[in-house]
C-alpha cells in the first residue's frame, strides 16, 4: 500500500495555526473579513459557499455571503465588487464560479483588487505567478504543493506531469512545480498517447474531471499521485484516478474525498489571513 497524502489531517493541523493568527490579529484590532459572492442558484456552488462560510466561522474570520439573483447584470456585479474593494472591513473577495453565461467571468475576477484577490484568479495575480512575483496563488494549486511537500521529497529535477490545463488548476499548478525546479509537462484533451507521457512522471497531477480515467497503466512504479478530480457518481465522490488500481504502484497518493479538497479551503483561509495581515501592517 502507498503512503496516503491525507489533506483532511493536514488541513486540521493548519487550522490550529490559522486560528492563532486570526486571534492575534483580532486582538490588535483587525478581524480578517472574507466576502463571498454567489450569483444564481448553482447547487454545487451553494455547498462550496456554505463550507467556506462555516470554515470562516470556525477560525473567527468575519464572512459575508452576498447571494445575488441569476438575472444580476455584469454592471451590477462589477459595482458590488467595486464597493467591496473600497470596504476596509473586507480583506478577501471571492466570486464563486461558474457565473451565469451572460456575465464575463474574466472581467469580474479582474475587477477584484489584487490585494483582496484571495482566489488568485485575477490577471495581476496570474501575472505575478507567471513571473515569480509576490501575489495570491490560487487555492487548489497552493494546496497541492503543500501536500507534495508533506512527502519530504526533494522536488528539484523531478519529472512532473499535469493532466488538465485549466486556468484554476492545471496551468497554475504547472507554474508552481516549475518554480520548484520540476521538469513539467502539461497534458490536455489533444495529447496523443497520454499513458506514454504520464508513465514517465515522478509526480502525476490529475485535474480533468473524468471519473477514474487514470489507471495503473498510466502510472510509474513509485510515483507521487495527486488526484484533484471531484466526480459525483451514484456511489459517491470519486476522483480522476482509479485509486484501487493505482495504489499498488504509487508511493504516495491522495484519497478522494479527503485529499486536495480540504486543502483548497485551508489555502483560501490562509490567503484571507495573509490579506488581513498585510492590510493591518499598512495601517500601522
Ligand atoms: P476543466 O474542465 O476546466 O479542465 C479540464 C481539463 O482536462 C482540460 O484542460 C481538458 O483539456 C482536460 N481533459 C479533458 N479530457 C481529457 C482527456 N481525455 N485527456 C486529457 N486531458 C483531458 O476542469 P478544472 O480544472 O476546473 O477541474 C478539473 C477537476 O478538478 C474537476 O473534477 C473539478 O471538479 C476538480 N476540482 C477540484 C478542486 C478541489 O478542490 N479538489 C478544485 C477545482 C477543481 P482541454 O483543455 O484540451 O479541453
Amino acid at each position: 500500500m502507498p503512503n496516503l497524502l491525507n489533506g483532511k489531517t493536514l488541513a486540521a493541523t493548519l487550522r490550529a495555526e490559522q486560528k492563532q493568527r486570526v486571534e492575534a490579529l483580532t486582538a490588535k484590532g483587525t478581524t480578517p473579513g472574507l466576502a463571498v459572492v454567489r450569483v444564481g442558484d448553482d447547487p454545487a456552488s451553494e455547498v462550496y459557499v456554505r463550507n467556506k462560510a462555516k470554515m470562516c466561522q470556525t477560525l473567527g474570520i468575519r464572512s459575508e455571503v452576498l447571494h445575488l439573483p441569476a438575472e444580476t447584470t455584469e454592471e451590477e456585479l462589477l459595482a458590488l465588487i467595486d464597493r467591496l474593494n473600497q470596504d476596509p472591513a473586507v480583506h478577501g473577495i471571492l466570486v464563486q464560479l461558474p457565473l451565469p453565461p451572460h456575465i464575463n467571468e474574466a472581467r469580474v475576477t479582474d475587477a477584484i483588487a489584487p490585494q483582496k484577490d484571495v482566489d488568485g484568479f485575477g490577471k495581476e495575480s496570474m501575472g505575478a505567478l507567471l513571473s515569480g512575483k509576490e501575489g495570491f496563488v490560487p487555492c487548489t494549486p497552493k494546496g497541492i504543493l503543500r501536500l507534495l511537500k508533506e512527502t519530504g521529497l526533494d522536488l528539484a529535477g523531478k519529472k512532473a506531469v499535469v493532466v488538465g490545463r485549466s486556468n484554476i488548476v492545471g496551468k497554475p499548478v504547472a507554474l508552481l512545480l516549475l518554480a520548484e525546479h520540476c521538469t513539467v509537462t502539461l497534458c490536455h484533451s489533444k495529447t496523443k498517447d497520454l499513458a506514454a507521457v504520464t508513465k514517465e512522471a515522478d509526480i502525476l497531477i490529475a485535474a480533468v474531471g473524468r471519473p477514474r480515467m487514470l489507471g495503473a497503466d498510466h502510472v510509474k512504479e513509485g510515483a507521487v499521485v495527486i488526484d484533484v478530480g471531484i466526480n459525483r457518481l451514484p456511489e459517491g465522490l470519486v476522483g480522476d484516478v482509479d485509486f484501487e488500481a493505482v495504489s499498488d504502484k504509487a508511493a504516495w497518493i491522495t484519497p478522494v474525498p479527503g485529499g486536495v479538497g480540504p486543502m483548497t479551503i485551508a489555502m483560501l483561509m490562509e490567503n484571507t489571513i495573509e490579506a488581513a495581515e498585510a492590510a493591518h501592517a499598512l495601517r500601522q
